[in-house]
């Protein structure tokens, strides 16, 4: 990570992520940072990455996504050898310390792009986030990372439409819940569907003046690359640019890869990649480039840290793909049925 701040490609990354263990055996394990850090040394994106040292975020940051008795109990857990806070949530002495810094690494790397010093970058942190909702934990995630990210962007630094997308295998109950009711965050996920936590489904479209600002794409098991790729071409792609927002932020997560052991869909790196190249292109086209892509899930190793790789690349625009897969999938229409029943509802809100 030696080079010179300018306009390019940043990764948060902390050793102390990996301090927040939320058990034996638990698949949510800080092996999963090590591993993609790993790639990152062992390769030449080592070189070619600025390094974004996290902060940590404050109570009152925080509290603009959560209760302060949550925050509170949160940090109450600290130093505390473990305590439990939901069926698969639990924490460690310094669980707490990860949490807010991976708030205050995401905020950290918001600065650097609307500053100037870098066009886009992946926040690489732990614990998740998407689906911590704003009184409680949930699905391994204490405090909603992207949801507070976005929150930053409008409250500090005067944005006035972020686009969230969430490709985690799983819906983003908590993201969702954060801006259901808010049109300066348009929430946009796909998911395993009908599957953990239950919400996404085509109908949750937002309500009152949020109506029209959450799209969910509900997927049966099984979903492979060009699946995904008819998704983003059809409906991502074209929403995105109606919308035209000022920021994108990812809840990029990689539990949809096809060795995940929680998932059932067969995404490749080649999918990751194709994923971020329209979202990445996207951003070139509406807001300046202005793209950060936030770790969520992802339980295979191989899966995060090809997952993550591919991702940097496209940041990097030294993507993966060969011209034939990329045509390919450029190419893909008509995917999953679902994509219809979806782009039915969505036309009352968005030209489609
Ligand atoms: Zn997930």
């Amino acid at each position: 990570m030696g080079k010179e701040m300018d306009y390019g490609t940043g990764v948060v990354r902390d050793e102390r992520y990996l301090e927040h263990d939320p058990g034996p055996s638990h698949v949510e394990s800080p092996l999963r940072l090590r591993a993609i850090y790993d790639r990152i040394d062992a390769t030449e994106l080592a070189e070619e990455l600025h390094l974004i040292e996290p902060r940590e975020a404050a109570k009152e940051e925080l509290a603009w996504n959560h209760t302060i008795s949550y925050i509170e109990r949160i940090e109450a857990t600290s130093g505390k050898q473990v305590s439990y806070l939901d069926p698969d949530t639990s924490t460690s002495p310094n669980s707490y310390l990860a949490a807010i810094l991976a708030v205050g690494g995401l905020f950290n790397a918001i600065d650097a792009v609307m500053g100037g010093k870098i066009e886009n970058g992946f926040a690489l942190v732990r614990p998740p986030g998407h689906h911590a909702e704003r009184d409680h934990a949930m699905g391994f995630c204490l405090f909603n990372n992207v949801a507070l990210g976005a929150h930053y962007l409008v409250r500090e630094h005067g944005v006035e439409k972020v686009l969230v997308m969430d490709w985690d295998l799983h819906h983003g109950n908590g993201t969702q819940h954060s801006f259901y009711s808010d049109p300066k965050v348009l929430y946009i996920s796909t998911h395993q569907f009908p599957y953990y936590p239950g919400t996404g489904s085509v109908d949750e479209v937002g309500e009152g003046p949020g109506e029209g600002f959450t799209l969910n794409i509900p997927l049966g098991a099984g979903m492979e690359d060009s699946d995904y790729a008819a998704v983003f071409n059809r409906v991502i792609a074209p929403v995105g640019a109606a919308f035209d927002p000022d920021f994108i932020l990812v809840s990029a997560g990689f539990d949809t890869y096809v060795g995940d052991p929680l998932g059932g869909m067969k995404v490749t790196e080649r999918g990751f990649a194709y994923q971020a190249r329209v979202l990445i292109d996207l951003a070139k086209e509406v807001c300046g480039g202005r793209i950060l892509f936030c770790l969520e899930g992802g339980y295979s190793l191989k899966g995060l840290a090809d997952g993550v790789s591919a991702v940097l690349y496209e940041c990097l625009g030294k993507g993966i793909l060969d011209g034939e897969t990329l045509a390919f999938l450029q190419g893909v229409q008509k995917g999953p049925a679902v994509i219809d029943r979806v782009l039915e509802v969505q036309r009352n809100y968005w030209n489609v």
